[in-house]
Order: structure tokens, then sequence, then C-alpha cells
């Protein structure tokens, strides 16, 4: 079992879900249809890497597209659980990369099949170490971004998410239910864009955490 980096103790990490089509302009940018409830995929434990670990572009895609995204940890197991008592299950969060083979992607799409070989692919989730939630004042209004080679690609404020973090808890906890370990890639906004071997990706969330990952 994998373990990540909680405010500098080790945890085990449960299952991976991702949110996707949750910021307007990224829906927008790809022209799909605004979701009417959270769009929810999964990736294997294996897909996950964490700083100080190298990306590894997959032989089957031509086109691997960065997402930039917050991360939630969950502390405690949450089924049923309200959006008022969704926050409590909330043990840090982090910042991340939902990598995805866009190529594939669209293709799988386009045949009306899911998507994991676009999205589980060994290094495909790229994680921070995670910080406690005291240190963020307002989860609703945090700034988030993304630099590649120096350049600012993609800039986030989790103030634009359509489906807030307390909504995709409650959500997520009825749907499937949540066990203490699980980690949430909550969306991207808009800016997503191919990496090639040799970039260099930074990840900011507003003052509180700044990682690197390479390109191999
Ligand atoms: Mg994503």
């Amino acid at each position: 079992m994998k373990k990540i980096n909680l405010a500098g103790q080790e945890v085990f990490l449960g299952n991976i879900f991702c949110i996707g089509r949750n910021y307007l302009d990224h829906v927008k940018e790809l022209k799909n249809a605004n979701p009417s409830e959270p769009v929810v995929f999964l990736k294997p434990s294996s897909a996950l890497i964490q700083t100080g670990e190298m990306i590894r572009l997959p032989d089957f895609s031509q086109d691997v597209h960065h997402e930039c995204e917050l991360v939630v940890y969950i502390k405690k197991d949450a089924f049923n659980v309200t959006q008022e008592s969704a926050m409590d299950h909330i043990g840090g969060y982090a910042i991340g990369l939902d990598l995805t083979a866009r190529d594939i992607q669209n293709q799988l799409k386009s045949k009306g099949l899911p998507w994991t070989k676009a999205k589980g692919f060994p290094t495909s989730a790229c994680l921070s170490h995670f910080i406690s939630p005291e240190e963020v004042e307002n989860i609703n209004a945090e700034k988030f971004y993304l630099n590649v080679n120096g350049q600012t690609r993609q800039q986030g404020n989790t103030e634009h998410m359509m489906f807030s973090c307390a909504y995709i808890i409650s959500y997520l906890s009825r749907i499937y239910g949540l066990q203490a370990g699980d980690i949430i890639y909550t969306g991207t906004p808009a800016g997503v864009a191919a990496i090639q071997s040799g970039d260099e990706l930074e990840l900011i969330l507003s003052d509180k955490i700044s990682t690197k990952f390479s390109v191999a």
C-alpha cells in the first residue's frame, strides 16, 4: 500500500477520486457540456507519484496534458454526509496534477468508452505533500498556479469551482462512500496543454505549497 505525506506524517493512501469539468473556463476550452452533477472518475494507486519522483510519459500517447488541481485528503470515513458536516472529514490539502493522455481520451470519448487508459498510467497522479486544514482560512477562495519552464500555464481560484469541496464530499459520500485515506482531485481550470520530455513543472497553492516535478 502506498503512503503519502500528511503534514510531515506518513499516512496510507486509499482510493484516488477525480472530478472532471469543475471549472467553467476549462469546460469551454474542451467544448464539453456543463455537468448537472459532478463528473467522477478514478485512478489506480499505481498512478501516484510524489515530490521527488519523475513524470514518465506513456509510449501509447503523443499528447499528455497537465491538469493542475487542488487535492483533498479524507481523514475519516464518510457515508451519506451532508454538505454541512462534509468539511469535518477533510484531513489536508495538497496541489497535484491529473495528467491526461488527451489523444487517448478523445478516442475513448468518441466511442463512449471509459477514460481509464487516458487517466490511469503510472505517474499520471502527481501530488505535493498535504498541509493541515487549519492552515487554510477559506478553501473556497484559494489561488493556485502551474508554471512550466518558468512560464505560468494555468492559474485558478477555488471560488470558481462549480461544485465546492463540501458539495463534492457530500456527493461522493452518497454515491460511492469515502474512506479514510482517500484523496480527491477537484478539477482543473483552463490552460491545459501538452508536456514534453525535459519540462520542469512547478505547482503552487497560494503562499502555502510550492513543489516541482520534471518530465523524464
Ligand atoms: Mg482533471
